[in-house]
């Protein structure tokens, strides 16, 4: 199959056009978010959305976020009308939540992988709400990467991963977030499954409490259950093994040029992803900057992309790790999973 790239540039209504006629036909098209690139089917068709399993190589017992165009249209796919839906959606939407509830009848089973609860999002993107109003049905997208990837935040990105797969990528340029929605479950005490830019510091200022499900920022313990199936897989992973270190610039910066210089002794090719904060402690090491410590959303902006980068030029990729509070706490949480959880606190 030839996999087309539409520019959306500015005429979003046009892209979205073109992606609907797919989508109504039970085809995918990738298509651009303010978090990160989805691929999208027609999120009541099962067979449909079948396609998008297969096409990521994607376990089946992982469900999908249907995500819509308007508020009202949330409703629908909700067995009744989740506790403080309403203020969430007035405050965040649209934008990077997420929200699951007790599903409807009209949600098959492929989306929710059997689970009784479904997920919705309204995305603040004009292509993804132009294509999700012209399909006419909720689109059901997760993230348009080959299952265990790190999440595409480019066109190219998905293009690497989905070539010959799929028909269609919208490019609507890089994702202004590039980290995946906070997973907010509402069934019971409003708990975050998986942190996004909508941080638990906002979430609490609308809510009050809100709990961080235990998979967070550690590996599923031996019979754990996952709140959040998606939790239990190997994810975001270059094919370099990543390596973090969590502390202070100076110590950080010395313990991973330490590791550095033992990986190249061994023949194997080391990188450096550092913060500003501790770049001049790296001397002439290969070192990719990430940005700030003082400002972490654009530090989980560039995570995915330079983990793609880096798999190019590295065997081990070796990064800092920073503090959780705001949206440190999303970088953490996809830094350690594509670690598979190989770090040192110092
Ligand atoms: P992705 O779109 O690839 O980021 O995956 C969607 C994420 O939402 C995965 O981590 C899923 O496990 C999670 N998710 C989707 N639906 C549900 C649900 N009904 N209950 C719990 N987690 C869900
Ligand atoms: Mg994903």
């Amino acid at each position: 199959m030839e996999t087309k790239v539409f520019e959306v540039g500015n005429d979003p209504r046009q892209a979205g056009a073109a992606g609907a006629q797919i989508v109504r036909a039970g085809g995918l098209v990738a298509f651009p978010t303010e978090t990160v690139y989805g691929l999208g089917a027609n999120g009541l068709d099962g067979p449909a959305v079948d396609r998008i399993f297969e096409a990521k190589g994607r376990p089946n017992d992982n469900p999908l976020i249907l995500h819509v165009a308007e508020k009202a249209d949330a409703f629908r796919l909700w067995a009744g009308e989740p506790p403080f839906a309403s203020i969430l959606m007035d405050t965040f939407w649209p934008g990077p939540l997420t929200l699951i509830y007790y599903r409807s009848d009209i949600v098959p089973d492929e989306v929710t992988a059997g689970l009784d609860t479904v997920a919705v999002r309204m995305p603040d993107n004009e292509a993804a709400r132009a294509l999700i109003a012209a399909s006419g049905v909720p689109i059901a997208a997760p993230s348009a990467n080959l299952s265990g990837k790190p999440s595409p935040t480019r066109a190219e990105h998905v293009l690497q991963d989905m070539d010959g797969r799929i028909p269609l990528i919208l490019d609507g340029g890089p994702c202004r977030y590039g980290v995946e929605s906070t997973v907010l479950s509402l069934t019971g005490t409003p708990t975050i499954l998986r942190p996004g830019a909508v941080t638990k510091e906002m979430l609490a200022a609308v809510l009050g409490e809100v709990s961080l499900a235990l998979s967070i920022l550690a590996p599923l313990g031996a019979g754990e259950k996952a709140a959040s199936p998606g939790m239990k897989y190997k994810h975001y992973a270059p094919n370099a093994q990543v390596l973090v270190v969590v502390g202070e610039p100076r110590a950080a910066a010395e313990r991973l040029s330490a590791l550095y210089d033992r990986f190249t002794v061994q023949g194997q090719r080391p990188y450096i992803a550092a913060t500003q904060e501790a770049l001049p402690y790296y001397g002439d090491r290969r070192c990719a900057l990430l940005g700030t410590r003082q400002d972490p959303t654009t530090l989980c902006s560039r995570l995915f992309s330079l983990l793609r980068e880096l798999d190019r030029e590295a065997d081990v990729i070796l990064c800092e790790g920073i503090g959780t509070a705001g949206t440190g706490l999303a970088f953490m949480n996809r830094l350690l999973r594509s670690a598979g959880f190989r770090v040192e606190y110092l």
